[in-house]
């Protein structure tokens, strides 16, 4: 049994569903090249996956402590407090989970794969001796600025209305990540934590990137020169991509329930590309007056909508929501997003452009209007917008919500216009170049085999 494997990779994601979903996919593709992933989550996360009796996979998963069994995150009494007691409780629980003597016939574990927002995994990895690889789940250009504000190569507060830095595009100050601008000061705390990545990688024997070379070459070539960074994404299951891993349709976990026949049955009668698909990720939480504009604006247009709102954000939205939007428009707590995105309907996604969400819409060529919330998703929509060309920027009043009128101006570029033609020709190339890069020989297929190779002498 052991011989059937040529290394042992135990991958430890932060425990929220955008970073968990593209970890997860990578043990997928590792499992694909004979390298035994164990698949390492915090047990207050365990408790919120919905889909635990349905859940099957080859992957073999073990828990561990972030201090807070029974409430994980919410339980903490501040997003500072939840980091510091996972950093401690972590730390000493993974590493009684590297002490235990393999007894299931495995090989032993001879690679760590931490993402990046755990950078003490790094420091428990090495002291076993183990092979330690750091995993962004960022995208480049995000982790790039980062990088920078921890070299002192980019100071806060930003006095400058141009930003100008290697390899980057020129940059407004309200393109950056929110925390250094928009909202500088309000996540003092958050600021130090993504700074902070960088403190150890310099020790990390790989620095892998769910990104794509294609998608930024020069920042990735320029911060190739300081780590061994490898792309190996983007992340997405092999059904929805190259299709060489044939059980590899869908991301697994989910800590929404979701009615994937409901939103799929409703899409399969609308004609191709007339359905605006919206959703804005597993946190963000918007002002109920900007709920109010989204759903007036949704029922004043033209167009179908698939708009996913979680059961948290329902009671923001206008009383009798369901029965304006009828037949036009499906209202759901969560949705299976690529079956959506890759359906032949959707023609435009609405969205707050996490990093996960951009990816899968290039991926799969399919054009956004782009309204951040906070976070890289500022940084995402100027590469959505300015770079790759795949969707516009939703504008916002002094207040920083999105009036009905605009949305229903962005809904109409995008769906009707020239311009949003060249959005759709531009997503649908992107769709080639990624889909080449992770089948055999693309650039992500490439880096995962060298990695594969190195890790396997080990
Ligand atoms: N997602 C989903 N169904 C939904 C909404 C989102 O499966 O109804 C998935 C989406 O495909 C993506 C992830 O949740 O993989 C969200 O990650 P992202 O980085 O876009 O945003 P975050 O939730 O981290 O803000």
């Amino acid at each position: 049994m052991a011989k059937q494997w040529k290394a042992h990779c135990l991958l430890v994601p932060h425990p929220s569903q955008g970073h968990v979903n593209p970890m997860l996919q990578f043990s997928k593709r590792l499992q694909h090249h004979k390298v035994k992933a164990t698949f390492v989550i915090p047990r207050s996360f365990w408790k919120t996956i919905t889909n635990q009796s349905t859940f099957k996979s080859s992957i073999a998963f073990e828990t561990i402590s972030d201090g807070y069994d029974e409430g994980g995150r919410k339980a903490a009494e501040s997003g500072e407090a939840y980091v510091e007691r996972f950093r401690k409780v972590g730390s000493q629980t993974l590493s009684e989970l590297l002490d235990k003597p393999s007894n299931n016939g495995l090989p032993p574990v001879n690679c760590v794969i931490y993402d990046t927002f755990l950078p003490w995994v790094l420091d428990v990895a090495k002291k076993f001796g183990l092979i330690g690889a750091a995993f962004m789940t960022q995208s480049c250009t995000v982790n790039s600025l980062f990088f920078h504000l921890h070299q002192g190569t980019l100071e806060l507060p930003v006095k400058e209305s141009k930003i100008l830095l290697p390899h980057l595009p020129e940059l407004e100050p309200s393109d950056l990540p929110s925390f250094l601008y928009l909202q500088y000061g309000m996540y003092s705390f958050f600021w130090d934590y993504l700074v902070e990545h960088f403190s150890n990688i310099g020790k990390a024997d790989w620095v892998l990137s769910n990104s794509v070379y294609e998608l930024e070459h020069q920042v990735v070539d320029w911060m190739r020169k300081m780590w061994p960074l490898r792309t190996i994404g983007p992340t997405l299951p092999s059904m929805f991509l190259d299709k060489r891993i044939q059980d590899d349709d869908d991301y697994d976990i989910n800590i929404f329930k979701s009615n994937n026949d409901l939103c799929l049955e409703w899409l399969h009668d609308k004609p191709k590309s007339t359905v605006l698909y919206v959703s804005f990720g597993s946190i963000a939480s918007l002002s109920e007056e900007q709920m109010q504009e989204l759903a007036l604006g949704l029922i004043d247009t033209d167009t179908y909508f698939l708009w996913v709102v979680r059961e948290s954000e329902e009671a923001k939205l206008p009383k009798n929501i369901l029965e304006i939007a009828s037949e036009k428009g499906l209202i759901v707590r969560w949705c299976p997003q690529l079956r959506v995105l890759s359906h032949k309907a959707v023609g435009c996604f609405v969205t707050h452009c996490g990093w996960n969400s951009a990816l899968e819409a290039l991926s799969l060529g399919v054009p956004m209007i782009g309204v951040p919330n906070w976070s890289d998703q500022t940084t995402n929509l100027k590469d959505i917008v300015d770079v790759w060309k795949v969707g516009i920027r939703a504008p916002m009043d002094q207040k920083g919500i999105l009036r009905r009128e605009m949305l229903k101006n962005c809904i109409k570029e995008v769906m009707e216009s020239e311009k949003g033609k060249e959005m759709k020709n531009n997503a649908m190339k992107w769709k080639n170049l990624i889909g080449n890069s992770v089948d055999e020989g693309g650039s992500s297929d490439q880096n995962l085999a060298e990695f594969v190779a190195k890790i396997s002498q080990h």
